[in-house]
């Protein structure tokens, strides 16, 4: 059990999306008072879900208004706050123009919101929700780490504003995360690393480019194989606790890569199969990497990421985070099966 101080409200950002809104959840049902800062409370359909948790929970919410583009607009929400979770970042993979869409919102948000921790007396601990995309861009980076893995000790130094920008974007908001907390030393920085995070969503209008991930798995996209892309997998359930265990353990520290499984795109087709396999189209064979190379500019994808995920084993060590913080991982089935089960109630696809 962790030793949580419930005197102090805590503070998370980005509470509307789908990472945040497990971990808001699980907060308030430690007891705790959650400020949730978010663009517009009046938009409630944003926030009904977690105005519904904190009613059946011991926990309270407030919401206030702010925006990791407007300096100092997380002074109200953090005032009193021990802990702060800084989830709030854009997961988009397709963005027009990714300095604006992706690396400032990173970048500046982080910024803003670390500047304002510096600013308010009571906060001692912030727990930074960064990613695996600050440690690798593709699968083929796994076998250049040392040791043939991904480990903390590792820093992505492949992607750019032209390759992969929303790793670029999840790196240097990262860096500039250790940069502030390195100046000062009333509050600690505790970072999470997740992998591709899956698992039903606690929001109802989840946008998250992980459900666009399992939507083509289901929706027919892919019914003449999927590729076998390398990656990692988390439950959106199990990450939030390893972002309780970061915030409530007082030895904490450093980076955790945050990451129950090394799978690819087909395997989690195949472990759809028994449940959902005679009812949606779902692939049942693997794409040969030529076939997929050879296509991927008419679905969009470069050649070069094809080259470098497809047929490629990701592999990450995720030794530290179950020692230091005590982190445990349900199995993939579960994760993939309650996803699937969830988007199909609401409607997500159609019955082949
Ligand atoms: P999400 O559902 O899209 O949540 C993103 C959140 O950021 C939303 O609450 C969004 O608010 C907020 N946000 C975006 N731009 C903002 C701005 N300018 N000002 C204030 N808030 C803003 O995505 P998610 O998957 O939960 O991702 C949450 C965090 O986990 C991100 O830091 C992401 O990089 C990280 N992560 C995710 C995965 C994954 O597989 N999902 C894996 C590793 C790391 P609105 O509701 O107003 O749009």
């Amino acid at each position: 059990m962790l030793d949580i101080d419930r005197s102090a409200p805590v503070m998370v950002t980005g509470a509307t999306g789908y990472v945040a809104g497990w971990i808001v959840k699980a907060l308030l049902d430690a007891g705790l008072t959650v400020h949730a800062p978010v663009r517009d409370p009046a938009k409630t359909e944003k926030t009904a879900h977690l105005t519904a948790l904190a009613e059946a929970a011991p926990g309270e919410i407030r919401f206030f208004k702010a925006d990791l583009l407007e300096p100092g607009s997380y002074g109200e929400a953090m005032q009193g706050c021990s802990v702060v979770f800084h989830t709030a970042s854009p997961f988009i993979v397709n963005v027009k123009d990714p300095q604006r869409d992706l690396i400032d919102p990173a970048v500046k948000g982080t910024r803003n919101v670390l500047e304002e921790a510096n600013r308010t007396e009571s906060v001692r601990r912030v727990v930074l929700t960064s990613s695996c995309a600050a440690i690798y861009t593709d699968a083929i980076d796994c076998a250049s780490a040392p040791g043939g893995m991904l480990t903390e000790d590792v820093w992505n130094t492949t992607a750019s504003l032209d390759y992969q920008p929303y790793s670029y974007s999840k790196t240097l908001a990262e860096k500039e995360g250790w940069t502030i907390a390195a100046e000062q030393d009333r509050w600690d920085l505790v970072v999470i690393n997740p992998s591709l995070v899956l698992g039903p969503a606690i929001n109802d209008l989840p946008t998250s480019e992980s459900f666009r991930i399992i939507k083509m798995l289901g929706d027919g996209t892919m019914k003449a194989g999927a590729p076998k892309l390398g990656l990692g997998v988390v439950d959106v359930r199990d990450l939030a606790q390893a972002h309780l265990a970061a915030a409530f353990t007082p030895k904490a520290e450093g980076r955790h890569i945050t990451s129950g499984h090394g799978t690819n795109t087909f395997e989690i087709a195949t472990l759809l199969q028994d449940k959902f396999g005679a009812d949606y189209p779902l692939p049942k064979r693997p794409l040969p990497k030529w076939l997929f190379w050879l296509l991927a500019p008419t679905a969009g994808v470069e050649r070069k990421f094809v080259s470098r995920n497809a047929n490629i084993v990701w592999k990450a060590d995720n030794s530290k985070g179950r020692t230091a913080l005590g982190l445990t991982y349900r199995p993939l089935k579960e994760t993939v099966e309650d996803m699937f089960a969830q988007m199909v109630e609401r409607g997500a696809f159609t019955k082949s």
